[in-house]
């Protein structure tokens, strides 16, 4: 049906090529694509041999003519961008330049400013209007599989939702004391940082990590949450009609602040230089060397993901309550394509939003995020393509 180019090869990039690779009918031709090319060369052996035919390229993704010479010389139907945010516009400018759509699973971030928010992709509407090619933006988890989640609960059971509260719960256990599960410079960032939620048409601020509940999770069981700023929240304020309040929820444990509040006390999550033995140092860099690799964790990790929104609203004039999630777990995903399940939920489903794509699903010109396309065949992807949702209809709210 289709050739993609796949940029990065990290994480996530390993998922998504392992599910193009599960799915030759639409994905009949890749292209792994990512600054260091012995990574991608390590993924085609993993897989080469199936139906999809896989080559590799070495790409800096910062540099546009470089990306516009290779997507001339692949051709791709689509190019899903699994790199870092940093990349998204460059990408975003080769896509427009040689008329080819774009996906990706995080919002563009310039490297000096650490803000999450939407408005420099969403600059490019009209050119991609007019080009006539789909960007679809944040198709991953968290952004992604929550945003379809709301609009499958405003199309199937709402008629208007009030309240939102995604909760995203990791009780995976990889036998560390400390570890994080991805990059702890920008892991730690994220923790630190004000959280912030979305009430009467307007943003509310709170000191990191202020808001904290308990909340009974389906086949984990009660979880510590905290409160997050999460780049979702901006593009559900806008596209679900009507809501009063959108809240965003993550599980840290007991012992994993304990760690995190005695290194910040030390002063070993700074990044401000100091001199160590002659030699300027900068302790969160010297930290994360110590720490162990979150590529490794891999095999260790055990135990389950939850991520689900819980909504509440009218329907027929009387109040509704829903909650919608997908447990998944690390053991399986791990036996399945060789990731964790944190990577596996956000390569999955930017597989999918690639296949809505190329399947003439989702094709309509312009910028847009993933609530704004019919959620009900990305729905059917998710129970088929390793994310099975559940649902409740009374399920513990959150005051
Ligand atoms: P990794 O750090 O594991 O992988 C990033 C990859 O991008 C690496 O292979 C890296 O190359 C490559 N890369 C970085 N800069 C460039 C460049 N200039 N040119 C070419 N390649 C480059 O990250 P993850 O796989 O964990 O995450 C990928 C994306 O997914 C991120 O944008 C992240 O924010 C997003 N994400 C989204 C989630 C969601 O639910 N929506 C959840 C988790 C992640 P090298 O190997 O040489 O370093």
């Amino acid at each position: 049906m289709g050739k993609a180019l796949i940029i990065g090869a990290g994480g996530v990039a390993s998922v998504v090529i392992h599910k193009c690779c599960q799915n030759p009918d639409v994905f009949e031709e890749i292209c792994i694509a990512s600054r260091t090319l012995s990574k991608c060369d390590a993924i085609k052996a993993k897989l080469d041999g199936g139906k999809t035919k896989i080559q590799t390229a070495q790409i800096d993704a910062d540099n546009t003519e470089m990306l516009i010479g290779l997507i001339k010389k692949f051709g791709p139907d689509i190019v899903i961008n699994v790199a870092l945010p940093y990349q998204d516009l460059t990408i975003m400018d080769a896509c427009l330049e040689t008329g080819v759509h774009y996906l990706d699973t995080a919002n563009y971030e310039p490297p000096d400013v650490a803000k999450f928010e939407y408005k420099w992709q969403w600059a490019y509407r009209e050119r991609f209007e007019k080009a006539g090619i789909t960007a679809l933006l944040g198709s991953g988890f968290d952004p992604g599989v929550t945003s379809v989640f709301c609009a499958y609960a405003q199309k199937h059971y709402f008629d208007e939702i009030h309240y939102i509260d995604i909760v995203d719960a990791n009780a995976g256990d990889h036998g560390y004391p400390f570890a994080t599960n991805f990059n702890p410079e920008i892991n730690i960032r994220e923790i630190t940082a004000k959280g912030s939620y979305w009430e009467n048409g307007d943003w509310v601020e709170t000191e990191p990590l202020e808001l904290k509940k308990v909340y009974d999770l389906p086949e984990i069981g009660p979880k510590d949450i905290y409160l997050l700023h999460h780049e979702e929240i901006e593009s559900l304020a806008l596209n679900i009609k009507g809501v009063k309040r959108i809240r965003f929820w993550m599980t840290f444990s007991e012992k994993y602040i304990t760690h995190l509040k005695v290194l910040e006390n030390v002063g070993m999550t700074s990044i401000e230089p100091v001199k160590f033995e002659g030699r300027e140092i900068i302790p969160l860099q010297f930290l994360k060397a110590v720490l162990p690799d979150p590529a490794s964790l891999g095999p260790r990790t055990k135990g389950k993901t939850n991520i689900g929104c819980i909504i509440q609203g009218v329907k027929d004039g009387k109040p509704k309550t829903y909650y919608v999630y997908n447990v998944c777990v690390h053991e399986e995903c791990y036996a399945e394509v060789g990731s964790q399940a944190i990577s596996y939920t956000t390569g999955v489903p930017a597989m999918i939003g690639a296949m809505m794509i190329l399947k003439g699903l989702w094709n309509k010109p312009g910028v847009y995020n993933i609530e704004e396309f019919d959620p009900d065949p990305f729905m059917d992807a998710l129970n088929k393509c390793g994310l099975p949702w559940k649902e409740s209809f009374s399920p513990e709210l959150l005051d």
